[in-house]
């Protein structure tokens, strides 16, 4: 326990219901793994937010933010402080203005990436399916530079918009900000130092006129080719681990035979070997030994290591 009676008197009073104590994580990931948060908070706003960092920042707690647990391996053991999720203050997703053939569509943090995905196809909006059938938040897939063989963010994104400790929201733009492969550099100047908050609270995407038909034909065509090479029906995080350069990391693994090895309830998926999925009852250490089993054999049998592109909480 590190939260002080202070802190979780004011989690309650200014949250309410939407602070809870001891929260199972599992309820929140993709992975159904996870045990109880110390505090777990859907923030409902931003003044509430602001209000949040604000403590965090000045010694109250740590504050970790989660989007929609779709990339998040959480321990099996109490992560300490306050888990943070973007609420309904964080949802609208609305075209902000039109410019030279562009048409700039905000969506809150807290909104889902189908959602936006949905949003601009319904409207005749292009630009938005390289994210269709990628799950989680907004903010989330900026954060990890989400995206598919046909885009990521970091093609789309005109600006994010983050709140700091102390300060107003700021608008960071596209150019000031540097994505790598599914990463967006923590640059201290623009995020702050390690370890204190930062939290993206919407972001800008520029994208242009298409037909509805057309777009939203190719967003089906990018489900069925998911449909057809990804485990469907099982929890799972995505991919576990990054691609190494020029590399597959499910084709390693496949070829290092690994599929269908389990540890515990984690297990490699028969159909694709780079997703770990839960088969039942596992828990995030044996996630977490299976990831080693994994890395280790891989680098044994072809001297690649391999990084995982879940975010790994620890407590
Ligand atoms: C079945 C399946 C398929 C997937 N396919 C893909 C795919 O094709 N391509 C792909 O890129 N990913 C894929 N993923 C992984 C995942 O969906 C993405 O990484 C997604 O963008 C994570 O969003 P999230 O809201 O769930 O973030 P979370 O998992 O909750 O968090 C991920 C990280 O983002 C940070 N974060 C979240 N929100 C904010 C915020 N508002 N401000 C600051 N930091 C924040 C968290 O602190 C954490 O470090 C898949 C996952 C699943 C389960």
């Amino acid at each position: 326990m590190t939260l002080s009676p202070a802190i979780r008197l004011w989690l309650s009073e200014r949250f309410g219901p939407a602070a809870r104590f001891g929260e199972p994580l599992a309820r929140h990931t993709s992975l159904g793994v996870g045990g109880p948060a110390e505090a777990w908070v859907a923030v409902p706003d931003e003044a509430g937010l602001s209000e949040l960092v604000g403590r965090a920042a000045h010694g109250a707690a740590i504050l970790r933010v989660l989007g929609r647990g779709t990339n998040l391996l959480a321990p099996d053991e109490e992560l300490s402080g306050i888990a943070a999720t973007l609420g309904k203050g964080f949802t609208a997703i609305g075209v902000e203005r039109e410019e030279g053939g562009r048409i700039l569509v905000r969506a809150g943090a807290g909104a889902s990436l189908t959602a936006l995905c949905r949003f601009a196809a319904a409207q005749g909006i292009a630009g938005m399916n390289f994210a269709v059938g990628i799950p989680g938040s907004v903010g989330g897939a900026v954060w990890g530079n989400a995206g598919t063989h046909a885009g990521c963010v970091a093609d789309r994104l005109e600006s994010l918009t983050l709140l700091r400790p102390d300060e107003a929201a700021r608008v960071i733009r596209r150019e000031e900000l540097s994505f790598g492969y599914r990463s967006l550099a923590r640059d201290p100047a623009l995020f702050g130092a390690p370890g204190s908050p930062a939290v993206i609270t919407s972001a800008l995407f520029a994208l242009f006129r298409g037909r509805r038909d057309e777009i939203e034909a190719e967003a089906r065509e990018m489900l069925a080719r998911r449909k057809a090479t990804q485990p469907q029906g099982v929890k799972s995080a995505g991919c576990f681990f990054r691609n190494p350069p020029g590399q597959s990391a499910g084709a390693l693994i496949d070829r290092a035979g690994l599929k269908n090895f389990r540890i515990g309830g984690a297990l490699v998926s028969p159909v694709h070997a780079n997703f770990l999925v839960n088969a039942g009852n596992a828990a995030a250490g044996d996630f977490l030994r299976l990831m080693e089993h994994v890395k280790t054999t891989v680098a044994d049998k072809f001297g690649v290591i391999l990084t995982p592109e879940v975010t790994i909480l620890v407590r």
